[in-house]
């Protein structure tokens, strides 16, 4: 009999494996996630149908330029953009939409790149949107050029100017409105990136954004859309999106060759949109309250504790709470808090100090069921190790 090729053996020998905890084999901790979907804290929880789309797409090869342009074109029309392409991330769709903006299909310049000094490479940003990612911006040798007002934008704006580029989340930021600013941009004929990376749940945000009249937006795969963490989405105009392309895996010689997307990446990120679109929102944003609800309902039986319940402004819609306590009855503070929880069995994550202001912030997307208790649990337990001693007394 002639030996199994090379697919059939691997899928046989694949269902028939032993299960492998190779976590706790590597001495990993899995840990209780009060956050949400995080890129440190490993992402998000594919939609089944994610995992099962990854799978498929291990078992059977297709060419990788007819892959994208049937994915492409499949989250074109779910999404209302006129093209699509899947990234590596939202940054990697910041770093292929702007060296797109840069070289717009010129064979030369793309060979340069991240040498930028024979092309338009300045790229527009508003001084209040400056952020944590704007370095991919950068990254294909773009230049930024900090502006605050219209007037600033007129004046920066010349033939060295390649893109225009916008925060979407962080509306408090801006000193301009999307609006006015997406129309400033066509009325100096300049492209617009957004970055949108984070504005979903709710999903209906992505036709929205893209109905404002941005020319490229970005979004993360692996946070709210459930999709591979390391995926992402470039969805705009239809030639930049192809120079976007040209930029990138698979052309050998492409800048942004580095940034490869595995095929079965590919195919997931459509499947996570698609589910996105599908998926009941509203239920999911009550069963999330719920749960914040019932933590605060818990914690409040602390004396001294208050709670205070929010859903973020622009950001994905995940209701958390806030949770504050008599610092002169418990003697410690968020931060000590944070790395209490961190330290215990099992490890625990919480937000804190990082979008707020010394707050501790608590969030239920991504805890399992029964993983409330023991937050709430841990957080008195601490607080009460740290019961300054005339309240221990009373
Ligand atoms: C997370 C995030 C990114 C980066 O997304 P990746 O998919 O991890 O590359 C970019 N912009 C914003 C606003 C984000 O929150």
């Amino acid at each position: 009999m002639a030996p199994a090729s090379h697919f059939a053996a691997t899928q046989a020998a694949a269902a028939a494996l032993p299960k492998v905890d190779y976590y706790a084999d590597l001495g990993v901790k899995p840990f209780i996630n009060a956050i949400g979907p995080y890129s440190s804290l490993g992402g998000a929880e594919m939609w089944p149908e994610v995992i099962a789309a990854m799978d498929y797409a291990t078992g059977v090869k297709v060419r990788m330029d007819d892959l994208h342009d049937a994915v492409g074109q499949r989250i074109a029309a779910l999404t209302g953009a006129d093209s699509a392409m899947v990234s590596s991330g939202a940054t990697g769709a910041m770093i292929l939409g702007t060296a797109a903006c840069m070289t717009m299909g010129d064979e030369q310049r793309m060979e340069r790149l991240p040498d930028s000094s024979e092309m338009p490479s300045e790229v527009i940003i508003l001084k209040g949107q400056r952020y944590l990612y704007d370095r991919s911006i950068r990254a294909p040798g773009a230049h930024l050029v900090e502006v605050e007002t219209a007037a600033d934008i007129r004046a920066a704006v010349s033939d060295k100017t390649a893109m225009m580029f916008y925060l979407l989340n962080r509306p408090e930021q801006a000193n301009i409105a999307a609006e006015e600013y997406i129309a400033i941009a066509k009325e100096l004929g300049v492209p617009i990136f957004c970055d949108a990376a984070t504005t979903v749940p709710p999903v209906g945000n992505i036709k929205k954004t893209v109905a404002m009249g941005f020319d490229l937006i970005c979004y993360s795969g692996g946070k709210g859309l459930r999709g591979p963490y390391s995926a992402g989405l470039l969805l705009g105009r239809k030639d930049l999106i192809a120079y976007a392309r040209q930029n990138g895996s698979p052309n050998h010689r492409a800048y942004g060759r580095s940034m490869k997307v595995a095929p079965e990446e590919y195919l997931g990120m459509l499947v996570a949109v698609e589910k996105s679109l599908e998926f009941d929102e509203d239920a999911e944003f009550r069963r999330q309250s719920n749960v914040v609800n019932a933590m605060a309902r818990e914690l409040a039986l602390i004396p001294g504790v208050t709670t205070v319940a929010a859903v973020p402004k622009g950001e994905a819609r995940e209701p958390y709470i806030e949770v504050h306590w008599d610092k002169t009855r418990y003697d410690v503070d968020v931060a000590a808090l944070k790395q209490a929880l961190r330290e215990g069995d099992p490890p625990i994550e919480v937000r804190a100090l990082f979008l707020s202001n010394q707050q501790l912030h608590l969030t239920a997307v991504a805890l399992k069921d029964g993983e409330a208790q023991i937050v709430t649990g841990r957080i008195r337990g601490i607080l009460l190790q740290h019961e300054t001693r005339a309240n221990a007394d009373v």
